[in-house]
């Protein structure tokens, strides 16, 4: 756990300056995710050309790990095809679910490391998997807001 500290930092950073932060004008999906408990709500954006998300951005308020969350998904998913996106969202879905005690595998999880601590706090797995509900719900082209209730 020597690199604890070093993973806050990635997720202060991020909530401090998100990346993507920002609507996308020419986005031909988006969706809604709004978690009650916490008070998060985000839309996100895509756009989608041939199964290729060619750009994605979030826009919205939270608290510092739901925003650092979908920040960190904007930059891992921009090029990503459908595919690729969903089977990033299983490992990151399976790593904060799994038990704390469990080792991660950092390498392949990079950034996402980061959030291996909300296992510790079940409360905070519905704000860091916020963001991504909604764009799997937008990569699906549905519109109605996503609620973690
Ligand atoms: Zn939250």
């Amino acid at each position: 756990m020597c690199n604890r500290g070093l993973y806050e930092q990635i997720i202060l950073d991020h909530n401090k300056n998100p990346k993507n932060f920002r609507v996308l004008p020419d986005a031909n999906r988006q969706s809604e995710g709004y978690n009650p408990l916490c008070g998060d709500h985000y839309t996100v954006y895509l756009k989608l050309e041939n199964d290729q998300i060619t750009d994605i951005s979030f826009n919205g308020v939270g608290c510092a790990i739901s925003k650092a969350s979908a920040s960190v998904m904007t930059q891992l998913l921009k090029g990503k095809t459908k595919k690729e996106a969903e089977d990033l969202f299983a490992k990151f879905h399976q790593m904060v679910t799994s038990d704390p005690d469990k080792p991660v595998n950092e390498q392949e999880l990079g950034k996402l490391y980061a959030f291996a601590g909300v296992r510790e706090f079940p409360v905070r797995i519905k704000c860091a998997t916020l963001a991504w509900h909604a764009m799997l719900a937008a990569l699906d082209g549905k519109n109605t807001p996503i609620t973690t209730e």
